[in-house]
Formats: C-alpha cells, sequence, structure tokens
C-alpha cells in the first residue's frame, strides 16, 4: 500500500504491553476460545463462555491517538483511511459517520462484548463501537494462513470497520449461521467498497488486490475447517466459503458502492 500521504487516525487505543491484571484464563478458557475459533463459531459465543471462566479484572490506564511504531502507524492509517472513505459514503447520503475506536491489544483484552481472546483473531464489539485487534493475528495471516502483505492486513481491519458501517446503519446480527455468513460476507463487500476507493485516492500499488483476495481465500470457512478438523462441514459456516468471501470482496472492490453488498438477498 501507499499510505504515506494518509493522516494517521487518532482513534486508536494501544493496549499492548498493558496486559489485564491479574492471572491469566484458565486452561478451559483458553482452550474454549481455541477449538471456537477453528470450528469458525461466531467469536461473541466463545467470549460469553470464556468469560465464565475469567474473574473480572481492572484496567491501567490506555494510551490513546495513532501509535509512534512502525505497524501502529500502519493500523492507524488504515483506519485513517477508512474513516476519509467511509466520511465520504455517508456524506453523499447526507448523513455522518461516526468512527470506530480500534483497540490493539496482547493476548486477551475486557471488551463491553466480554473477555477477548487473540486466539479468536480480530472482532467488532457494536456494544462498545470498537475494532479489537491482536497484532499477533497479523503474524498469524502471513505464516499459518500464508496470506503475507499489507493490504491483506488492511482487509483485515477494513473488514472489522465494514461491521461497525453495518451497526450504525441498523443491519443486526441474527443467531442462524446463514444470518452470520450474510453478515460476514457483507462487511467483505464493505471491506471491498473502501479498496475501491482507496484505489482511487492512489493508496494501492500493483499486487494489493491479490493479496486480499488470497487472504479472503486463506481464511474462508472452508479452509479453515479442513485446517482445524480436517472436513467441510457447510451448516456451520460462519463466515462463508473462500470462494464466497471472494466473491462478496470483489463486488465491493470492483462497484465502490455500498448498495452493491445485498448478500441478504442474493444467498
Ligand atoms: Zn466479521
Amino acid at each position: 500500500m501507499q499510505l504515506g500521504d494518509q493522516r494517521a487516525s487518532g482513534n486508536v487505543e494501544d493496549r499492548r504491553g498493558i496486559g489485564m491484571v491479574g492471572g491469566g484464563l484458565g486452561v478451559g478458557g483458553i482452550v474454549i476460545a481455541v477449538i471456537a475459533y477453528f470450528l469458525g463459531f461466531d467469536p461473541g459465543t466463545a467470549i460469553d463462555v470464556a468469560q465464565q471462566v475469567a474473574p473480572q479484572r481492572e484496567m491501567q490506564a490506555v494510551p490513546k491517538g495513532a501509535p509512534a511504531d512502525e505497524m501502529g502507524q500502519f493500523v492507524a492509517k488504515v483506519l485513517g483511511s477508512t474513516e476519509v472513505v467511509w466520511g465520504g459514503i455517508f456524506q453523499q447520503s447526507n448523513r455522518q459517520y461516526r468512527p470506530p475506536t480500534l483497540v490493539l491489544y496482547d493476548g486477551q483484552v475486557r471488551s463491553a462484548c466480554g473477555l477477548g481472546q487473540a486466539a479468536m483473531g480480530p472482532f467488532y464489539c457494536p456494544g462498545d463501537q470498537k475494532l479489537y485487534i491482536d497484532l499477533a493475528f497479523f503474524r498469524d495471516l502471513q505464516t499459518r494462513f500464508q496470506a503475507p502483505g499489507d493490504f491483506a492486513q488492511a482487509y483485515v481491519i477494513a473488514h472489522e470497520v465494514g461491521h461497525h458501517v453495518q451497526n450504525l446503519t441498523g443491519t443486526t446480527r441474527t443467531d442462524s449461521n446463514q444470518g452470520s455468513v450474510r453478515m460476514e460476507l457483507q462487511a467483505d463487500c464493505y471491506a471491498g467498497v473502501w479498496g475501491h476507493h482507496a484505489g482511487t485516492l492512489k493508496q494501492l500499488e500493483a499486487g494489493d488486490i491479490a493479496e486480499a483476495l488470497n487472504a479472503a481465500t486463506a481464511i474462508g470457512d472452508d479452509r479453515l475447517q479442513k485446517r482445524g478438523q480436517g472436513r467441510v462441514v457447510p451448516e456451520s459456516f460462519t463466515h462463508g466459503s473462500s470462494e464466497q468471501r471472494v466473491h462478496w470482496f470483489k463486488r465491493g472492490l470492483d462497484s465502490g458502492q455500498p448498495k452493491a453488498c445485498d448478500t441478504g438477498s442474493a444467498l
């Protein structure tokens, strides 16, 4: 990506290295969260379960604003780019975009949705309108999922921002797996919408789109299930297959229009 001219967003809480006061999760909680992640369950479910295992703890004061380190700057600039793009899109329909806060953390974090675990991957909590990202996931994306590249990482952030857009526009999650898949594919499509406009802002480089498509393929439910349990169970999909994720990301990318992301009618 070419983010040199992009303003870094100040809507970042850097909880890296702060951790949570007191001991860690019990082994049971970690096992539950890891299993839930690999089976592709909704992270919210895993948080609920994990929270029952972990006692309440206090948080330390958290630094706010764009972090100074390279990775923190990258994340803050991608977030800044999503603010520019979604701000413009909302403005076109005379609405104001209220940006989310991005929380960087290590290992585990307390959110309004319960206890977040790095093993669950990045998540968005509608209750506090924050995106939670453990940078270890970006390393995983590169090594375990073989999806390297800065735009692959940006796609993950833009997908979580997509969930925030759903929250602002009143799209609510249903409990069924199919409802969850629709929401996830729409978030992928919204990530593509952002990618389209990032391209217009000259923030994309050759190879960036391929990185995102590769990442969408790598974290499809079918691919994850095959890695996690050796077989594919489509009824338990919560994010969609690799092919579906690629399809919807491209739809947003090609059109640049949120209204192209009508996954409800298309599934
Ligand atoms: Zn999602």
